[in-house]
């Protein structure tokens, strides 16, 4: 293979657990025939298909020769020229600032709202939450500085096709912020709330540096809108002029998405899904994936699962936390909603994923809804799940006993910081979502030995948003001539990576 005029060999070499870079540089030298290379890894992956021989999978670059070869794979340019046009970011998430960074370095005028508090006030904040249980609507899991991914297992993952340039850009400025350099290569790469936390810190240097304006505790309120073109924002800290607006403010935002709709902004129902959380011990998904309850050299295994019973409705499980903690995600007081974070190391006792079925609401209620209405369904149910007791203490069940119908008062140890009570599911969801809950629960507890002792937990309704924007072909929302609405909030996009690359989508489109 050639790569910029360069001859490459491709090889791939498998190395036990724990291997030491002494041991891969000898491979790869017997593998070449030579001493003299460098060489970089693109793909490391475990391969843990059979338990008696687990080993990486490592795929690698070689070049051989004295000099040093490096080869970062295709990532976006981005050609400064001053272009005198304001730029508005509503939201400092993934998609709002990648959106903010790039718009920046090409030159624009960019300042972005947040209305959430800056990382490290945030951080105390969400201590202070987690320690005695004070919610602060400005700093928590949802809200503040880098978004919702900010205190999360920050997994790199994505599924959406072709986005390699931009997707290799967030990773780059990532590992440049100070994230471990192996996502670069890991097949399933995580950052971790510790390091996320840093990184978003450095990044937001970054883009200060380059002239970039982020006002922290400042809350979009309403849009000045004149003949189908934004003209300002308004603040509780004042009016702002810009002559384009990219909204990027997540889906837990929903007073903003409803100042959207208001504002005539074209939203469409789409697919989504709903559930609970599952929680067990680490060891016991260790000892499912790997036949050990530890292995020197690896954090904590984690599992996919995927299920549709005859007659019922796809169920998943999602954004799996292995070594992980099951925290309260929600943005305002009144609601509940569940979901799960971790750090680099991976190490608390515990494992947690969400485990919800895919719906489609107007087929779920089987009648036409509005995107408002959609809104209000799902605000409700995250409403019913905290009036339950008033707090963030979460209704649950063990897995066998949400199986086989039966109540229980007795909870194991969990990460979650808030408390379990006894509760009978059938009266918080749908029929139809709690059987098919019940049918792949019985089918994850037959994948998985002991998933049936895990316990299950509160309302997961975060997975992506139930609506999404209507675009035109230039990214625009239809109608608008300079509103963008973007990331997770426009319902195009879905997690960490997918949210940043359609800021950059955008972004890239209007330069
Ligand atoms: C606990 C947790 C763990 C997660 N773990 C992972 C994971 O491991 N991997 C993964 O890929 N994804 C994960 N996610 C999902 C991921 O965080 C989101 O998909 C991603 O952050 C969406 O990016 P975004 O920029 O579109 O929106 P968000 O990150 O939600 O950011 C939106 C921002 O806009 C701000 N905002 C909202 N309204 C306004 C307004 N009116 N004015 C000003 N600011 C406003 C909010 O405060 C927020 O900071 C997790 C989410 C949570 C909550």
């Amino acid at each position: 293979m050639e790569i910029d005029g360069v001859k490459i060999n491709t090889i791939e070499v498998r190395l036990p657990i724990e291997y030491s870079k002494a041991e891969l540089e000898q491979k790869i030298a017997r593998m070449v025939g030579s001493n003299l290379f460098s060489y970089d890894i693109v793909l490391k992956s475990l391969d843990a298909r059979n338990k008696r021989d687990i080993h990486w999978k490592i795929r690698i670059n070689v070049f051989k020769g004295d000099s040093k070869f490096s080869f970062k794979g295709n990532i976006l340019d981005i050609k400064f020229r001053k272009r005198d046009k304001k730029i508005c970011v509503v939201g400092s998430g993934p998609a709002g600032f990648f959106a903010g960074y790039i718009l920046q370095k090409a030159g624009y005028e960019t300042i972005i709202i947040e209305r959430g508090s800056e990382v490290a006030k945030r951080s105390k904040l969400i201590s202070k939450f987690e320690q005695k249980g004070e919610f602060c609507e400005s700093a928590n899991y949802a809200f503040g500085e880098g978004g919702a991914g900010t205190f999360s297992d920050g997994k790199l993952t994505s599924r959406t096709k072709n986005i390699d340039k931009e997707k290799n850009f967030v990773i780059e400025s990532y590992i440049e912020a100070g994230a471990p350099e192996e996502i670069r290569y890991l097949s399933h790469p995580h950052i971790g709330t510790n390091n996320l936390i840093k990184v978003v810190r450095n990044l937001r240097q970054k883009f200060e540096e380059i002239g970039g304006k982020i006002l922290f505790e400042t809350t979009l309120q309403d849009i000045v809108i004149n003949d189908r073109r934004v003209v300002a924002i308004e603040t509780a800290k004042g009016k702002i002029d810009c002559d384009y607006l990219f909204v990027a403010c997540g889906h837990s935002a929903y007073d903003t998405y409803r100042l959207l709709l208001g504002k005539g902004v074209k939203f469409q129902n789409k697919a989504f899904a709903i559930g609970s959380r599952v929680e067990h011990l680490q060891e016991i998904i260790n000892l499912s994936q790997w036949g050990k309850k530890k292995i020197n050299g690896l954090k904590a295994a984690e599992y996919k699962l995927t299920h549709k019973a005859t007659n019922a409705l796809p169920v998943y499980s999602f954004c799996m936390c292995p070594g992980g903690k099951i925290v309260q995600a929600s943005p305002q007081k009144g609601l509940s909603i569940v979901n799960g974070m971790s750090y680099y190391s991976r190490s608390s006792p515990w494992a947690n994923s969400a485990i919800v079925a895919g719906i489609y609401l107007p087929e779920l209620l089987n009648k036409d809804i509005t995107p408002n209405e959609a809104l209000d369904w799902l605000e409700q149910k995250e409403q019913v799940f905290y009036e339950l007791h008033n707090n963030f203490e979460l209704p649950a069940n063990i897995i066998r006993n949400f199986i086989e119908e039966k109540r229980n008062n007795r909870f194991p140890e969990t990460s979650y910081s808030f408390g379990l009570f006894d509760y009978d599911f059938r009266e918080l969801f749908p029929d139809a979502i709690y059987q098919s809950l019940r049918k792949s629960l019985t089918e994850f507890s037959r994948k998985i030995k002991g998933f049936e002792e895990g316990v299950i937990m509160g309302f997961e309704s975060k997975t992506s948003s139930p609506i999404q924007v209507i675009r035109d072909e230039n990214y625009l929302a239809a109608g608008y001539t300079n509103l963008y609405v973007i990331g997770e909030g426009s319902g195009r996009a879905g997690g960490i990576i997918s949210s940043a690359v359609d800021g950059i989508k955008a972004a890239t489109t209007l330069i």
